[in-house]
């Protein structure tokens, strides 16, 4: 038996690994070429577009975090997404996503879709109806965002992989909002897992990146191939840095998640809080799901206030630790108005679809002092109740 488990082999990857001086971290291997050793032999790595030992051990670490075969390292979270449905979806083909997937995800699909690479249908995924209605017209590819962004939506992925397979569609799995600590859709049967290692994976805000995982080898190496296509492999400096932040992912995810449930806690009971949207409460209609294919709830809260926009904005103004700031999953804790900030790029008409209005506003908790967190949740709120009553 491996006397070491499969997470610290994941978070472990590469150390003690180098052969020149025994260094503890693997080094970063920044060449762009390699030397042949004759016209006869091509050596194991040749030009880093197609393949870098550094980039090559951040794909080996998430994918032996996620249990999958092998791990592509891409340049960003949406190239991750834009490779898959390259490689994945013919020409004229059709890809089902979520209704309320990230914004940036929704304007590549329509985008792809216009110039007529393929056709998309939006689904609410939580309602196996209409995923089944769906699914009755010929689909190739299945995206799946389970926890949603931002409205926290849990798709119950066993039975939804089943259908998407029984319809003869891939089922790709986004798993940004829970990295591979809190869930690991290949358990669940899911062929394919992508990531923005921007957000939890890196966990520290200073690179842009994306992962994509198979669980076997054909569609990893059908990646992989695709990736070097279309040119969208990582550089070997970020894949150093996001290996770096990896390290640390299971601790801070530990951390991250401990503040959250006493935030969660503080606008639960707040009467400027009209609304709480946490897959942990008991009262979330996916809660069930959750507790079953999640190890732990996450960070990732979103909430309404009273007073509209007025509210969200007043909550906003003067907070001294959370920052006004898209992204998420570093260490450090912001606040976002999806309306205007992480889904603005999609309609009027599509955010109403999504359920996202004026007076939402999403969390990513970080690690800072539970205390100095929950002081700034209050103080916003109680501004949000000051406006509320005085205008
Ligand atoms: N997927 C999800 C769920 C996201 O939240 C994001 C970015 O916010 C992306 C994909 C895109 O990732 P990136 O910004 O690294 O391209």
């Amino acid at each position: 038996m491996d006397p070491i488990s499969q997470l610290g082999r994941g978070l472990r990857a590469g150390l003690d690994s180098d052969t020149a001086f025994s260094s503890i971290v693997p080094p970063i291997y920044l060449g762009t070429n390699y030397a042949f050793p004759s016209l006869e032999n091509e050596p194991d790595y040749g030009y880093s577009r197609s393949e870098n030992p550094t980039r090559d051990l951040l794909g080996e670490a998430i994918a032996t975090l996620e249990g999958g075969s092998q791990g592509v390292i891409t340049s960003s979270g949406l190239s991750a997404l834009n490779l898959c449905f390259t490689a994945l979806v013919p020409a004229g083909g059709r890809i089902i996503a979520p209704h309320d997937c990230y914004g940036g995800t929704w304007r590549l699909l329509n985008h792809l879709a216009e110039r007529g690479n393929f056709t998309v249908d939006y689904v609410n995924e939580t309602d196996p109806g209409a995923l089944d209605e769906a699914l009755a017209r010929p689909t190739d590819l299945v995206l799946i965002e389970t926890p949603s962004n931002p409205l926290l939506r849990i798709v119950d992925l066993q039975p939804t992989v089943e259908k998407v397979h029984a319809a003869g569609a891939l089922a790709l799995a986004d798993n940004t909002f829970c990295s591979p600590m809190r869930q690991r859709p290949i358990e669940f049967g899911a062929d394919i897992v992508a990531h923005s290692t921007t957000k939890f994976i890196n966990g520290h805000s200073d690179v842009v990146g994306g992962a994509v995982v198979a669980n076997n080898a054909e569609l990893g190496e059908k990646l992989a191939f695709w990736a070097n296509v279309l040119g969208l492999t990582a550089g070997a400096f970020d894949s150093w840095l996001v290996l770096r932040g990896l390290r640390t992912l299971d601790a801070r995810v530990r951390v991250h998640d401990a503040n959250a449930a006493e935030i969660v806690d503080v606008l639960t009971r707040h009467s400027a809080v009209q609304a709480v949207y946490y897959p942990g409460l008991p009262d979330h209609p996916g809660h069930e799901i959750a507790r079953r294919q999640q190890h732990g709830f996450g960070s990732m809260i979103t909430f309404e206030v009273a007073g509209g926009f007025e509210g969200a904005s007043a909550f906003c103004r003067g907070l001294q630790v959370f920052d006004i700031a898209e992204s998420l999953g570093g260490i450090e804790s912001l606040v976002a108005h999806p309306a205007t900030m992480t889904h603005a790029s999609m309609t009027p008409e599509a955010q109403l679809a999504a359920g996202i209005t004026p007076a939402m506003l999403r969390l990513s908790v970080g690690i800072e002092p539970a205390g100095d967190l929950v002081a700034d949740i209050r103080a916003g709120l109680d501004r949000v109740l000051e406006v509320v009553q005085h205008g």
